[in-house]
């Protein structure tokens, strides 16, 4: 398990949970604020370590004492993980119950109990209601670290009793040293994945370890022959992906959905590749390099201005995703609204 001194590119929000230790202010809650995979549950992990670490060394925890090696174990009565249960979406009513159980009494062995919801924006309205009066008059001693991708996704009440630490993505040199040093990528699907990441490791890990990577070509050709042809083409695909599934699921996310939020990313990034091309960027910069004659050929027949409606077209989609609206639905209308775009040009 990682402390503070091994976790990389969140320099920043590492700085300020140490100040809040040395200073002994500690808060009843937190918001670590930031996109999935840039290591915000490792960060709330460590930061429950050295909250509760007997023998702290340079402001880490020591991995040593009962308390750091519970917590390392999984088995600390006091440091819990609330995530969705398996095979649910969400974070329900009775989870937070649970909650409140234990908070009803002081921690068992540790100085601090440190609570994670992950993905706070999971829990069900019912559940974030009861959470809310949890957060009015917390107990002494007793630290929630919610976890969320974009706080506009929690209610406005629960955001204003937390202190927010943002987390920043990661930058693609750092995640595809990763990638090649630790997992053994070979150098070029590292370089290709960490971009096509936008700065998430988590999502760099499952697109370097999915066979979407490899198919990459053929589900571009797949998306222009859509955009470009007839209605039934289109809808062919929209029910061909929203059927796809990982085999390996990694993230928050259903199966189903994690391979489609992977092909959102893929299409995205063509038509950024494209933005970058009309507006004369830098080559070196084009993630789907091996497919630049391509790109060139089909950039012409697009305006910069399509091409930004176009990327705006699939960021909807994928918040859409995110809020676990119907997936066909949302790859019917992310079609078509990317065949409107092309027939604009
Ligand atoms: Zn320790």
């Amino acid at each position: 398990m990682k402390t503070f001194k091994d976790i990389r590119g969140q320099d920043k929000a590492i700085a300020f949970l140490r100040g809040i230790i040395a200073n002994e202010r500690v808060a009843s809650a937190y918001l670590f604020a930031g996109m999935e995979g840039v290591g915000k549950t490792t960060t709330a992990l460590a930061f429950a370590r050295l909250l509760n670490c007997k023998d702290p060394k340079d402001e880490d925890a020591c991995e040593q004492c009962d308390s750091c090696r519970k917590i390392c174990d999984g088995n600390h009565p006091d440091i819990h993980l609330i995530e969705p249960e398996k095979d649910k979406k969400a974070i329900s009513i009775e989870q937070i119950r649970e909650i409140e159980r234990h908070i009803a009494f002081s921690p068992v062995l540790a100085r601090y109990r440190v609570m994670i919801i992950d993905p706070a924006e999971r829990m069900t309205d019912e559940a974030a209601n009861a959470f809310l009066k949890t957060l009015e008059e917390p107990p002494p001693r007793n630290v929630f670290i919610l976890n969320v991708r974009d706080p506009g996704d929690l209610l406005p009440t629960i955001v204003s009793r937390c202190q927010r630490v943002p987390f920043k993505p990661l930058a693609t040199e750092h995640i595809a040293d990763f990638l090649t040093r630790e997992e053994h990528v070979d150098v070029e699907r590292a370089r290709l994945a960490a971009r096509l990441a936008e700065g998430s490791l988590g999502r760099a890990q499952w697109l370097a370890s999915d066979e979407l990577f490899e198919e990459r070509a053929h589900w571009l050709g797949r998306l222009r022959n859509a955009v470009g042809g007839s209605f039934d083409i289109l809808l062919d695909l929209a029910r061909e992906c929203s059927s796809l599934e990982r085999t390996k699921p990694a993230g928050n996310m259903e199966p189903r959905e994690e391979k489609i939020a992977l092909m959102m990313g893929i299409w995205k990034s063509w038509y950024r590749d494209m933005l970058l091309i009309k507006q004369g960027g830098a080559r070196d910069l084009i993630f789907n390099s091996d497919l630049s004659s391509h790109l060139e050929e089909e950039s012409a027949s697009y305006t910069v201005h399509a091409l930004i409606s176009a990327i705006s077209v699939i960021s909807r989609a994928e918040r859409d995703l995110m809020n676990n609206r119907n997936p066909l639905l949302i790859l019917e209308r992310s079609l078509l609204g990317l065949k409107e775009v092309a027939r604009l040009g």
